[in-house]
């Protein structure tokens, strides 16, 4: 936003006072007509520098030509990560970066499937014990009613009322003739 404002003539003119951050590295006259000053200001001098030594001035210049005017502050804003990635890793530069990003991706992507594995493992061990749980419903209910009817039933015999009415202890108060 600010570039297009300085793509316009007003704050070239400003600069002729003030050399951009390019002209005030080569050494040079800074005037209206200067690729470099809307997207390299006086305050950005590390920007400058770093494409400089890894792309060349005149390179820089001839990229900047190369891209229509809208386009060309983001051309700069790739240009200065690429010379920072460049001189931070000569070996890979903004490769290397990429290659990270893409190695975390990939990292993130298997502790992803990990997971679902681990979800579809428990979803199904949740599944089975539900099995089991529903299983244990339907045989408890049928075999309990049973075991009370036989079991518990017999069990009762000995305390039901035509047992009790035996009970030799509950028996003699009916029996009016032993008092
Ligand atoms: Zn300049």
């Amino acid at each position: 936003m600010e570039s297009s404002n300085m793509g316009s003539q007003a704050p070239a003119k400003t600069r002729i006072h003030q050399p951009c951050a390019g002209c005030r590295m080569l050494r040079r006259r800074c005037d209206s007509n200067c690729v470099l000053a809307p997207y390299f200001p006086c305050d950005k001098i590390e920007n400058f520098a770093g494409v400089h030594r890894v792309f060349g001035a005149s390179n820089v210049v001839k990229m900047i030509q190369m891209v229509e005017e809208t386009r060309r502050e983001d051309a700069v804003k790739a240009l200065v990560y690429e010379a920072t990635a460049r001189l931070r890793d000569p070996v890979y530069g903004s490769t290397g970066a990429i290659f990270n990003l893409q190695k975390m991706v990939q990292e993130l992507t298997m502790q992803v499937e990990a997971i679902r594995a681990q979800v579809l493992a428990s979803q199904e061990q949740r599944d089975q014990l539900l099995g089991i749980v529903m299983n244990v419903h339907q045989l408890n209910p049928v075999s309990r009613t049973d075991d009370h009817q036989v079991f518990n039933g017999g069990d009762f015999l000995f305390n039901d009322d035509t047992i009790l009415g035996y009970d030799p202890v509950i028996f003699p108060p009916d029996c009016e003739w032993i008092s």
